[in-house]
């Protein structure tokens, strides 16, 4: 079910209708392509700041936090009326949807004070330096290191890979390792990271998309100050988690998932494709398991704007979005023809929807969290944890 929608929300609707009839004239178009070049990002940074300044970003934030304090349906009705007009959301959906509530969940009020204005604005976009060539699925096995130096400030040094739009990110979330001595998911600690700091090298990765949305991030001798711990020294794991949760839901209800009116369009724009029966049937039922999923997507808005931290069911909507828009995205070829895989919008998604099966955890990682902690399935077997190391043997003597 959508959230309810009141009388006082459907004003809502009509107020943001005229604000956009009065500003959307300057919006970029609503893509799922990556922008192609610096003019792109700075369009759609200005219109995310446009749509901040008159509380369309954050809909649901707190007002003490920067946000308007509104209900799920308001935050799902700017997304509706953006998305029926073929308008962008605000770009940042790492800053907005998972960063920003981290910080709210975890950071100080200095960092809150900091950093969330900026990133409801689009003024400083944000990525995350999570995953490493030897931490993915099993992320708590992070080995990049930051030692605590003796004026309190940390040394840092390590490989982050896979890192989407470091490039464009002002500041980037990172997950270090802290304490070697201790059980590995204790000894972890989250930091926020300048990304134009000395010691910090991003290079880009080129995908099959023909993009390089995600980059190696390679961290030599960076040093942070004290201040930059977000949560506290040794509770990183903790940190990582809540954003993972939140990850789940953006990820799944975000940025890749199929749009059923555009998949519509498609068809209907088709002579062929439009009077086929059998075709119509199939549309018939990718649309319906769209609009399921849509609706959960709404459900979980609202769960969170009601203060839940999403768990591991938010991990139910990754997977099913995920299998839904590839599954939308086969129904468009067969109905359109293999050309509608060369360019635009069903090429791209073909190509970069397995990827996102992997992206905020793999389907196989999410499967045996549902199973194991929501349907109380008997536990996956497990590989031994190797044990801690010592201090003596985890200080190289270079570092
Ligand atoms: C589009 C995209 C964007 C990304 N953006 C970011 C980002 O901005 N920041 C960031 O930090 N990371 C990012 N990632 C990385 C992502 O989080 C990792 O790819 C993911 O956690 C998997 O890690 P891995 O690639 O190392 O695969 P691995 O962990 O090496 O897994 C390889 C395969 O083994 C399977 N597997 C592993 N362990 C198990 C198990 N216990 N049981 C069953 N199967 C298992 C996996 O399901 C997978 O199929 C991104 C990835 C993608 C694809």
């Amino acid at each position: 079910m959508s959230p309810d929608v009141s009388a006082s929300d459907e004003a809502y609707r009509q107020r943001f209708r005229a604000w956009l009839d009065a500003h959307g004239a300057a919006a970029p178009p609503r893509h799922v392509l990556e922008p192609q070049d610096d003019a792109a990002v700075a369009r759609l940074r200005a219109w995310q700041g446009t749509l901040a300044d008159a509380g369309y970003v954050g809909v649901t934030w707190p007002q003490e936090m920067g946000g308007r304090g509104g209900t799920p349906a308001q935050a799902v009705i700017v997304d509706q009326e953006l998305e029926a007009r073929g308008i962008a959301g605000p770009f940042d959906f790492i800053g907005i949807g998972m960063v920003g509530p981290t910080i709210m969940a975890h950071g100080s009020p200095e960092q809150q004070e900091r950093h969330l204005a900026p990133l409801l604005r689009g003024e400083e976009f944000w990525c995350q330096l999570l995953s490493e060539p030897g931490a993915g699925s099993d992320l708590a096995n992070v080995q990049t290191r930051a030692r605590v130096q003796d004026d309190g400030t940390w040394l840092v040094n390590g490989q982050k890979v896979w890192t989407s739009f470091a490039q464009h990110a002002a500041w980037g979330i990172l997950l270090a390792r802290t304490d070697p001595t201790v059980a590995k998911h204790k000894g972890l600690t989250m930091f926020a990271v300048p990304m134009d700091a000395e010691g910090v090298t991003i290079r880009p990765l080129r995908q099959i998309t023909g993009d390089a949305e995600f980059n190696e991030v390679f961290l030599d001798d960076l040093v942070l100050a004290p201040d930059a711990v977000v949560g506290a020294p040794g509770e990183g794991w903790k940190v990582a988690l809540t954003m993972l949760g939140f990850e789940r839901v953006a990820v799944g209800s975000g940025l890749h998932a199929v749009r059923l009116e555009r998949l519509v369009a498609a068809i209907a724009s088709d002579d062929d494709a439009r009077s086929d029966r059998g075709l119509r049937i199939r549309l018939g039922q990718v649309a319906s398991q769209l609009l399921a999923l849509r609706h959960t997507s709404e459900r979980v808005v609202q769960e969170i704007a009601e203060g839940r931290v999403p768990g591991p069911d938010a991990g139910l909507i990754k997977i099913t979005s995920v299998l839904a828009s590839l599954d939308a995205c086969r129904f468009a070829v067969d109905a359109l023809g293999s050309h509608a895989l060369v360019d635009g919008e069903w090429g791209f998604q073909v190509s970069a929807l397995p990827g996102v099966r992997s992206a905020g955890g793999t389907e196989e990682i999410l499967r045996n969290l549902i199973g194991e902690r929501h349907l109380g399935l008997p536990p996956e077997p497990r590989v031994p944890a190797p044990a801690p190391k010592t201090a003596v043997q985890s200080t190289p003597a270079a570092a």
